[in-house]
């Protein structure tokens, strides 16, 4: 099976650098699967887990927002943070998820909510992805 290349980086450190079969991420415009000899690219990422498959195995990454570039046979992702599974505190993305419901509740200006809104899905984000 053809593989290419996914590394995904952060401001402080590399925290994924593997050759894989596939990758998929959610893009700001939908779900992309990446297969080796994809087109080149470059799209703005959501805040979701980003889906590895190596043979029948699978492995997810949380990455919060950040861009997606595809070169030949080589996906590289750039984002503020990143955390394997294995590197997340469930339980502080826990307490992070409930602040962040409860600070939704509140009545607060727009920026706030948006915060709020973000901090949110990068809690679920890392509960999906250190809950595999
Ligand atoms: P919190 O409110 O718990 O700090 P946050 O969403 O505000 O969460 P970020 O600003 O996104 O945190 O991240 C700050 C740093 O902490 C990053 O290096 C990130 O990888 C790390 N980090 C945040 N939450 C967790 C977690 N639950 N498990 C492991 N690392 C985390």
């Amino acid at each position: 099976m053809s593989t290419l290349r996914l590394e995904i980086v952060t401001p402080e450190r590399k925290v994924y650098d593997k050759d894989v079969n596939m990758v998929v991420v959610k893009g700001v415009g939908g779900d992309l699967g990446i297969l080796p000899h994809h087109v080149p690219m470059v799209t703005p990422l959501k805040v979701a887990p980003v889906k590895a498959k190596i043979g029948n195995a699978e492995e997810f990454i949380a990455v919060h927002g950040g861009f997606m570039e595809v070169r030949k046979d080589k996906v590289v992702i750039l984002a503020e943070s990143a955390e394997l599974g294995s590197d997340i505190d469930v339980i502080r993305a826990e307490q992070a998820k409930e602040r962040a419901q409860h600070r939704l509740n509140e009545k607060q200006s727009e920026i706030d909510h948006k915060r709020a809104e973000a901090a949110l899905q990068r809690a679920l984000t890392r509960i999906q992805v250190g809950g595999h």
